[in-house]
């Protein structure tokens, strides 16, 4: 069965290898010149640690990665709000959770596709797809090429996904009012004592510090802001200043000591979900599917778990495709758009610009239950994987 993925984002590459391995025969077409990964890095939680174990990747991930140890809470003002037991979650999962610069995670699995004998078609953009033959549906590029296939899969992410206009007519995704400033620091001194994620918050303002070493973590500011306004890369240290300037010393180093080239901004957008991912031959996935908030900190792991997924659907039913797609959906609706709700009301909470309202958030904080967050972190994440929670 011939199948092509459209995007080589962390959805698009998952599934190549995924498929490749299960003996399918795949193409992976990207609209950008060369391997560009974007953003500072991210989490790989259990549930996403499995899915690399089964691409074969997990030994070299952990290798390069931090073992996180906990979740810590801090008021803007360096109060200490609780913690969040990331160990305890491990045990749960039976997997580390790991912390990983984009750069590295995106290069380990680039360089596992091409073992399999895979390379990402580079400067292939989609400009439409079309159904002559509902079959095979046309993917259509820009430099004027165009493409069928048994499956076509898409993976083409959140901003403008082609592949899920063509499934629902509809691909915009929606402004959730905060600016995400992401970066990357790196020390010759050891600036952090222990591998735990540090996890600030303001009033309408929050600031997360995850380390990767001792010496090196990414980091995002974030602060919430009504409209989609400019990006000026020589503006964001003066941004950040004008936000975070009396936070606590280590927030401050993270943005002072972060050279601007390596620090991105982003008007964070999510989808609403919808219950429909595939028409025809085609079937979208990743962010363009279900894209949540970062506060879900689960994003490119649903998009892992998507690839995983979906190469054991098509394989188990490899004469009939609705059948595999069905299948997929139910397998992974709930979960995902559980995701991106639950998100949704984390940022409302983490953004609110209402004093008491924050006052009181953090006060609760400080009285939570984190082995029952910890339970209930490991028991969702875990939904329809293997694990032994
Ligand atoms: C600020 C921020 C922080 C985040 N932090 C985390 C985190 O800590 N943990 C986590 O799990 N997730 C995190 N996420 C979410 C995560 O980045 C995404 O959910 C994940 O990258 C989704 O993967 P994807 O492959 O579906 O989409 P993408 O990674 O966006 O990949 C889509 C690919 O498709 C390509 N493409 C787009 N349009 C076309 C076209 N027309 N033709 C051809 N190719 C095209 C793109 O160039 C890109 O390579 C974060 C997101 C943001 C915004």
């Amino acid at each position: 069965m011939k199948v092509a993925i459209l995007g080589g984002g962390v959805a698009g590459i998952s599934s190549a290898i995924a498929l490749k391995q299960k003996g399918f025969d795949v193409s992976i077409y990207e609209r950008h010149e060369s391997d560009l990964s974007i953003g500072a890095g991210i989490v790989v939680w259990p549930n996403a640690a499995y899915v690399l174990e089964q691409l074969g990747v997990l030994d070299e991930i952990e290798a390069v990665s931090g073992h996180l140890t906990r979740m810590c809470r801090l008021s803007s003002a360096n109060e200490d709000l609780g913690a969040i037991d990331i160990e305890r979650i491990n045990r749960n999962m039976g997997y580390s959770s790991l912390s990983i610069l984009r750069s590295e995670f995106q290069r380990i699995l680039i360089s596992r596709l091409e073992s399999l004998g895979v390379a990402i078609q580079y400067g292939r953009t989609v400009t439409r797809i079309e159904t002559k033959n509902p079959d095979q549906a046309e993917v259509h590029f820009q430099n004027g090429s165009k493409i069928t296939a048994d499956v076509l899969i898409g993976a083409d992410g959140r901003m403008a996904s082609h592949a899920r206009r063509y499934v629902c007519g509809d691909n915009s995704p929606v402004y959730q009012g905060i600016i995400n400033w992401v970066g990357v620091y790196e020390s010759e001194e050891e600036s952090f004592q222990e591998i735990a994620v540090a996890d600030y918050w303001g009033v309408g303002e929050r600031f997360g510090i995850v380390p990767v070493t001792k010496h090196k973590a990414y980091w995002a500011g974030g602060a919430a802001c009504a409209d989609v306004g400019p990006r000026n890369q020589y503006e964001y240290k003066a941004e950040l200043r004008s936000i975070f300037s009396d936070w606590p010393q280590l927030v401050r180093m993270m943005t002072e000591h972060t050279p601007v080239e390596r620090i991105n901004k982003i008007y964070v957008h999510d989808h609403d979900p919808i219950h429909t991912w595939h028409k025809h031959n085609l079937i979208v996935i990743g962010d363009a599917a279900h894209a949540p908030l970062p506060t879900s900190g689960q994003g490119a792991c649903q998009a892992l778990e998507d690839a995983w997924h979906l190469a054991n659907c098509l394989n188990e039913n490899p004469s009939d495709l609705q059948k595999a797609f069905v299948k997929f959906t139910e397998l992974r609706f709930e979960k995902t758009s559980g995701i991106i709700m639950a998100a949704r009301t984390f940022a409302s909470s983490l953004f609110s610009r209402d004093e008491r309202f924050c006052m009181a958030r953090n006060e609760n904080s400080k009285n939570t239950d984190f082995a029952k967050v910890a339970a209930a972190m490991s028991g969702g994440w875990s939904q329809h994987l293997p694990l032994n929670v």
